[in-house]
């Protein structure tokens, strides 16, 4: 590999080593320093970078309290297919839009904002649905600030409801309920309330303290609500960011075009990025030649939540990465290179990412609290209750299970993408994966266990409880 990155003959290299005093063979590892110093011998620069030099470069610096000024919240909108997800986000933008603006029509860019009766300006995520959110999260961008969970009012909650549920709850998302098809006859929104008792969602109507919106995406009736309790929720959450500092962002889509060349929409997150700034984003980097908004219209800056089509990348990035504004073109050539290459060597290294062993290693440390995450498939309700009754017995004031997601029928890739978001391993009980979930699950290197007895999941998940518990000991 050094030779390669020289562009060396490996036995040249080899021998350099040994007149050195190293017997290395062509595929031993050699540390850092021993490299530098056959590097030098070859007469190459070295360039030397770690996750740590990158984040240098970046510039992690926090803010300062006095710096920070309120931002717009960013909503996602999840639900179950058909309960109108699509509508809801349509409607919202058309009402909002076309009163609003001259000419009217805004660009699918993945995200758009929109302007409350009482002048909150609010960021809507284009995408609906769990795999973006989920994705995107296993990508660490976290870009959501408030889930609008839709329901159906004439079909109650439904298998993607429950999920979606799991997905904010995992995330630590704050959730509004938009019931909807509240026009509908059959529309019956106090089975939707009582259905979300039993996923400890317990909404305003019901004495809790998660707002529930009657609305219909159709009639427009209960909109301005919405709009007004997403508001009051983003009020609540007191969200800020630092416009005046070098830029940082999520890629929420990105799609090479046949005019434009590589395009990314990224939702700035802190700072404000600028027309000719410099940026590394995931493996690809640029310099910004033009900003687009939602409306299609040039704009010169980009501010915290502010979602812009940026131009000027040398490559197309994925959704999820993260964007960076740095000070140089080489730095920002390095970083994107040497990320290429730490994704080349763990996909080289995949296979041996998420087992249940190694959870105990890197499990999150909860304050002094470990928390072991799983996610959990059934055959039967009675046996996924069962399940996750039986977890949540196991541990003490040091090791936690928790059971990200539990449900009935097989594991599928929104499972994974969960599981993966949230490093959890993924257990069936009496089901399987499908086929795309095990592709999935390898490529990411998710760990599938299959169990037909339930003693012996309690107590596989025991034994790495106690694992992690000898391992902080
Ligand atoms: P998604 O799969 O959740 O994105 O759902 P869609 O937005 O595609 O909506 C599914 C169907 O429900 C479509 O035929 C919509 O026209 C219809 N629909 C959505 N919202 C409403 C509503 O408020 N009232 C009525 N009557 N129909 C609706």
């Amino acid at each position: 590999e050094l030779a390669n990155r020289m562009s060396e003959k490996v036995a040249d290299v080899v021998k350099s080593l040994m007149t050195n005093g190293i017997m290395a063979t062509q595929t031993q590892t050699i540390d850092a320093d021993t490299a530098e110093l056959i590097i030098e011998e070859f007469g190459h620069k070295v360039v030397r970078v770690s996750d740590a030099d990158v984040e240098d470069v970046i510039d992690a610096v926090e803010d300062d309290a006095t710096d920070l000024k309120p931002r717009a919240p960013i909503i996602t909108i999840m639900g179950h297919v058909d309960h109108g997800k699509t509508s809801l986000l349509d409607a919202i933008r058309n009402a909002r839009v076309v009163a609003g603006e001259a000419g009217g029509i805004t660009q699918h860019i993945g995200a758009y904002q929109v302007t409350t009766d009482s002048g909150q300006v609010l960021s809507f995520l284009d995408t609906p649905g769990h795999a973006a959110f989920t994705s995107m999260r296993s990508r660490g961008a976290q870009v959501t600030d408030i889930v609008v969970l839709v329901v159906a009012a004439d079909d109650a909650v439904m298998p993607q409801t429950v999920e979606a549920i799991n997905h904010a709850k995992a995330a630590k998302v704050p959730m509004i309920i938009a019931i909807n098809k509240i026009d509908r006859e059959a529309a019956n929104p106090d089975k939707v309330r009582t259905d979300l008792l039993q996923h400890e969602v317990i909404v305003e109507k019901m004495s809790g303290d998660v707002q529930d919106v009657e609305v219909s995406a159709i009639t427009g009736q209960g909109l301005p609500e919405l709009l007004e309790a997403i508001a009051l929720q983003a009020e609540i959450l007191e969200l800020k960011a630092n416009p005046d500092r070098a830029a940082s962002g999520a890629v929420i889509e990105a799609q090479l075009d046949v005019g434009r060349g590589p395009v990314a929409t990224v939702l700035v997150q802190n700072g404000t990025l600028r027309q000719g700034d410099i940026f590394v984003v995931g493996e690809q980097w640029g310099k910004v030649r033009a900003l687009v908004d939602d409306k299609g219209d040039r704009v010169p800056e980009a501010g915290p939540s502010v979602p812009v089509e940026v131009l000027g990348l040398n490559g197309t990035p994925e959704a999820g990465d993260v964007l960076n504004v740095v000070d140089t073109e080489a730095q920002a050539r390095e970083i994107a290179n040497y990320r290429a290459q730490a994704a080349k060597d763990k996909r080289a290294a995949a296979g041996a990412a998420t087992t249940l062993e190694q959870l105990m290693a890197n499990a999150k440390a909860d304050e002094n609290v470990s928390e072991l995450p799983i996610l959990v498939k059934a055959d039967v309700q009675g046996s996924a209750e069962a399940i996750v009754q039986a977890m949540e017995k196991i541990g003490n004031d040091e090791v936690r299970v928790r059971v990200l997601h539990s449900g009935v029928g097989a594991i599928t890739e929104t499972d994974i993408g969960l599981a993966e978001a949230s490093g959890a391993p993924v257990f069936g009980f009496n089901v399987r994966a499908n086929a795309s979930a095990r592709n999935t699950a390898n490529q990411k290197g998710v760990e599938i266990r299959y169990y037909s007895v339930i003693y012996d999941l309690v107590d596989d998940v025991k034994a790495a409880a106690s694992g992690l518990l000898s391992a902080e000991i």
